[in-house]
């Protein structure tokens, strides 16, 4: 399965199942979060004409090219008498215009005479170095709306209109669960064939960074039983996450829990890591299972979950930002499947770590971007590539 027919479908199921309950947050508690309603400009931006510069205000109409007295000086944060004809007034960065200004000009560019009084030199025109009101945004308009992932600009956008409290949807309860025997937590000694659970604590945090409410469900055991009654457990979630088991090996406990309890969908997908990706229900709780091997647990999330997740918030734009840039390595063997190589910029053209081993989740940690190479495609150095910043991703 192509991996964009994989993401439509996960898509569609996400605005099957959306999550559509609603809370209200602080201002400095939106990051990550997405908007419930259209944020709707209660001001105009700014409020009034104000100064872009430290400088003097005047009429167009006054300048003669004799000096002028200075009437009154304005500071942001003042309000202005409307100016007195035949004056200028001195006025700073962001302070109101006053009435009867229409232009500003900078200190710089201003002789102050020996009486006091300003002599403008360089050539005027009307509106110079005055923001306009409502340059930004007039009252009324919609700023943000509703589905938009909030951040440190969209936050402060908000801050800029007043807004206290944002109305955002309630954070998605994600269970996580690593799969297989073999795993140990960080922290307890190795047996023989052990190895420790790193997908646990990369899912933890990547969805505590999303704005997710996180239920950490610990290590299935390869049983039967127990993953039944160990997802069972797991109570009212929006989507239960695991790892591993869910290729067609004999230990693959969570595809036949499914398949018993609830529906399965097994996907090969031609991506490389990743190609096997389980979607299913268990007991009409949705369940995304991702494989095990690391990079492929990163990859598939990158592509798949975190985008499914968005959507279920109702975010529209959920494909991370990709651009192309020159290939700074040789591909010469064409895949059946896309390969997302963890690779760098180096002076603008992509290279990759020399070990892309699915299960080395150290290419990730060296890389700052997934490089996309097109299934049948090989490359020579020089040839595009898309590349997918690692940082657009993860949060
Ligand atoms: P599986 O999909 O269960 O067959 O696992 C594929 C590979 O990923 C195996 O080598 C597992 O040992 C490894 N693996 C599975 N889960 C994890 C995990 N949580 N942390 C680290 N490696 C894992
Ligand atoms: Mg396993």
């Amino acid at each position: 399965m192509p991996v964009e027919v994989a993401l439509a479908q996960l898509l569609a199921l996400a605005e099957a199942a959306p999550i559509v309950e609603s809370e209200s947050v602080a201002l400095a508690d939106g990051d990550g979060r997405v908007l419930a309603e259209d944020l709707v400009a209660s001001l105009d931006l700014p409020p009034w004409p104000n100064s872009a510069m430290d400088g003097y205000a005047l009429n167009l109409a006054d300048w003669s090219g004799e000096p002028l007295p200075v009437s009154q000086r304005i500071f942001a944060g003042q309000a202005p008498e409307p100016l007195q004809p035949g004056t200028c007034a001195r006025i700073f960065t962001g302070a109101p215009v006053p009435q009867g200004a229409d232009c500003v000009e900078m200190q710089e560019n201003a002789q102050v005479q020996a009486d006091d009084r300003v002599l403008f030199t360089e050539a005027l025109s009307v509106g110079q170095n005055i923001r306009p009101q409502g340059q930004e945004t007039t009252a009324g308009e919609t700023v943000l709306s509703a589905g938009t992932r909030l951040g440190p600009i969209e936050q402060g956008l908000a801050a800029s209109l007043g807004a206290a409290t944002l109305k955002v949807i309630r954070r998605v309860r994600v269970a996580v669960l690593s799969t297989g025997d073999e795993l140990v937590e960080p922290g307890q000694p190795l047996g023989p064939g052990q190895i420790y659970n790193s997908n646990r604590v990369v899912l933890c945090s990547w969805l505590q960074r999303m704005g997710c409410e996180v239920i950490d469900a610990g290590i299935l055991p390869d049983d039967l039983p127990e993953t039944r009654q160990r997802l069972a457990e797991l109570g009212a979630v929006d989507l239960i996450l695991s790892t591993g088991g869910v290729s067609v090996g004999e230990a693959d406990f969570l595809g036949i829990a499914l398949r018993e309890e609830g529906e399965l969908a097994l996907w090969k997908l031609a991506i490389k890591p990743g190609k096997p990706l389980t979607f299913g229900h268990f007991r009409g709780v949705p369940v995304i299972g991702l494989p095990g091997n690391p990079a492929s647990t990163l990859v598939t999330f990158a592509l798949l979950a975190r985008p499914y997740l968005l959507r279920r918030q109702g975010v529209q734009e959920v494909a991370p930002l990709k651009f192309q840039v020159p290939a700074g390595f040789v591909w010469a063997k064409p895949g059946n499947r896309r390969e997302y190589l963890r690779g760098r910029l180096d002076q603008g053209r992509a290279i990759i770590y020399k070990n892309q081993s699915s299960g080395v989740l150290r290419s990730a940690a060296w890389a700052e971007g997934l490089v996309e190479v097109l299934e049948g495609s090989t490359l020579v150095e020089g040839d595009w590539v898309g590349f997918i910043p690692l940082s657009e991703v993860l949060g």
